[in-house]
């Protein structure tokens, strides 16, 4: 009878573990308006993820959508998780700004006070919400700059449950962070040097992974889905960070 009762827990224990093993594919800078027009890459990872019934997730900057463009707002939508589609989109903030003032270097997001950049969260989120019907819930900063003010600044949005690669001080939200990387520079993926950090640091427990697939050429495409093989063969389970996070709630 005792060890029934250690095998029983030796299962529960492999099956927390197993659901563990998560991993979420953050997909930076989507653009989406007449003037900054949608980049083929991310139909491309689009209809990979069709094609392999998973999920993705896309980053929008969404000052592109003030002025949308029709074929790439009805893609949006035709593709959102809500839909039926397979990407959940997440707040990517609103003009992706990075400048020098006074010899001090400033990110939409690090530096402004919590005022202005509140404006452009939310900003972000109603812009969204007019051009497609949709409601984000996940925010991550460009360049993944972000200091207290942002913090603060995400009190004015309180539907944005979800924080990718937060600041080290952010308690409120369902913070989600990096472990390892696919890119070995903006816009370029190497699986060789992926393979060998994952078989360094063995992680077993939710991956959140960056990549730009709107940069991507033929040979960062093919390495990525090469990284997505080899994550699938080990186990892992693919989901969007809001999957994530509900799924995470019910443990
Ligand atoms: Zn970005």
């Amino acid at each position: 009878m005792r060890l029934l009762a250690l095998l029983c827990l030796l299962a529960v224990a492999a099956l927390s573990a197993a659901d563990d093993k998560v991993v979420i594919w953050k997909l930076d800078d989507v653009k989406a308006g007449e003037k900054k027009r949608l980049a083929d890459g991310f139909k491309r990872v689009a209809e990979w993820a069709k094609a392999e019934k998973t999920v993705v997730t896309m980053g929008i900057i969404c000052d592109s959508l003030t002025q949308p463009n029709a074929e790439d707002v009805a893609w949006i939508k035709a593709n959102a998780v809500e839909n039926g589609g397979v990407i959940e989109f997440w707040n990517h903030g609103w003009d992706h700004r990075s400048w020098t003032e006074a010899g001090k270097q400033l990110w939409e997001f690090r530096g402004p006070d919590a005022a202005t950049q509140a404006k452009h969260l939310k900003n972000a989120c109603d812009t969204f919400k007019q051009v497609t019907g949709l409601t984000f819930h996940a925010f991550g900063a460009g360049f993944n700059q972000a200091d207290d003010a942002t913090i603060a600044a995400m009190d004015s949005v309180p539907e944005m449950t979800i924080w990718m690669y937060p600041p080290k001080n952010e308690t409120k939200r369902k913070v989600l962070g990096r472990t390892l990387n696919i890119e070995v520079a903006t816009g370029k993926v190497s699986y060789a040097k992926f393979a060998q950090d994952y078989a360094a640091k063995k992680p077993a427990s939710m991956m959140l992974l960056q990549g730009h697939c709107g940069m991507w050429n033929d040979d960062s495409f093919n390495d990525f889905v090469k990284i997505a093989a080899l994550l699938k063969q080990d186990g892992w389970t693919t989901l969007t960070a809001s999957q994530y996070v509900e799924k995470a709630g019910k443990k």
